[in-house]
């Protein structure tokens, strides 16, 4: 048998989310420093792409967040305020 391999967006795609709309788990502190950010890492960094450049900012949505971490991380102006979903929200990862 041979194993069919996915791709990250296929894997992704698996996955299901309860989106909790009234309590965003990653909200970005200060928006206008976003627009100093020279390299703005989270729009690239981010596996989901919650984080797209618009104009000298970035937008944030956090539907499709994976719940990874990285933002935060790459964040070099500490810029990301990032907590988990309430319990039993955000995404349920599912075997593919
Ligand atoms: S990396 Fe941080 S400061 Fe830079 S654009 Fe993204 S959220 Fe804003
Ligand atoms: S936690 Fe991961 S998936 Fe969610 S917004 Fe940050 S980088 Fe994207």
């Amino acid at each position: 048998m041979t194993m069919k391999y996915l791709t990250v967006e296929e894997r992704l795609n698996a996955n299901v989310w309860d989106v909790d709309v009234y309590r965003p788990h990653i909200k970005i502190r200060d928006p206008a420093l976003c627009k100093r950010c020279e390299k703005k890492p989270c729009t690239y960094m981010c596996p989901a792409k919650c984080y797209v450049q618009q104009g000298d900012g970035v937008v944030l949505s956090t539907e499709a967040c994976v719940e990874c971490g990285t933002c935060r991380v790459v964040c070099p102006y500490d810029n990301i305020d990032w907590d988990y979903p309430r319990s039993g929200m955000g995404i349920w990862y599912r075997e593919s």
